[in-house]
């Protein structure tokens, strides 16, 4: 079936998020810095080697019970802003995807749909606030008009991902109106935000894993996506 994502896939998702946050953590800590407290990249780091580790001991998961398990671990390992965020994003994306093996890419839409919804729920956030819904947001919006649009699942995953990179470029000139960067009022303008940034290395992880059989994965520290 073209696109149809396995639940392997899936778990390879987390998987090269987790190494990508490894590779861009002190970027995302740097950012964190000028408009918060410079937790970003470590809290992102901590919470996803603790879901990578909680997926290897768990075995195999459907997808419900595989981002329950990462969800949960990240709001357990995460103390800041990002973990509840996160969490509740993979708690709602498993929710919504159930046990179906593989599911249908417009499926898969609508869960990446109910886990914005579920950031939405959690944080208050809306369009131009400074925040990853920021990046998320039009990520979400471009697969759905990607599919419907009729494109090969691989280029609406691209397109998906591409809309998350101009979303958090489009975080700089922002004010930030939620979360720690808020405190900045005029001060955060002119620097782009960490949570947008580490969300579209989700998307970009989501456009190389989920549209291709998964390698073997050892679970160790792999190549990664290093930003410009
Ligand atoms: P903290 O702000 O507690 O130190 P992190 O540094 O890990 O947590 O995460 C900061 C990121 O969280 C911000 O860059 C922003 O993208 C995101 N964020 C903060 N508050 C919200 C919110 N209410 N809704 C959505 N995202 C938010
Ligand atoms: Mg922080």
């Amino acid at each position: 079936m073209d696109g149809g994502v396995t639940t392997a896939q899936l778990q390879e998702w987390v998987r090269a998020f987790a190494r990508s946050i490894e590779v861009n953590k002190e970027l995302l800590t740097e950012l964190d810095a000028a408009i918060g407290d410079a937790d970003h990249g470590a809290n992102m780091h901590r919470g996803l080697t603790a879901a990578v580790t909680a997926l290897d001991e768990a075995g195999p998961l459907g997808p419900a019970a595989m981002f329950k398990k990462v969800g949960m671990t990240l709001v357990s390992t995460i103390g800041g802003a990002s973990g509840p965020l996160y969490g509740t994003f993979f708690l709602r994306l498993g929710g919504a995807l159930g046990d179906a093996d593989p599911v249908a890419p417009d499926g898969f839409a609508a869960a990446l749909r109910a886990g914005l919804d579920g950031v939405v729920a959690r944080g208050k956030a809306e369009a131009g606030d400074k925040t990853m819904y920021d990046a998320l947001a039009p990520a979400v919006d471009a697969l759905d008009a990607g599919l419907a649009a009729g494109e090969p699942w691989a280029a609406a995953l691209r397109r998906a991902s591409a809309a998350a990179d101009a979303g958090r470029d489009a975080t700089t000139p922002m004010l930030a109106r939620k979360g720690r960067a808020s405190y900045l009022g005029e001060r955060s303008i002119g620097h782009q935000d960490p949570g947008a940034t580490s969300t579209a290395l989700l998307v970009a992880a989501a456009a190389d894993t989920l549209d291709r059989a998964p390698a073997v994965s050892a679970g160790g520290p792999g190549e990664g996506t290093a930003l410009r």
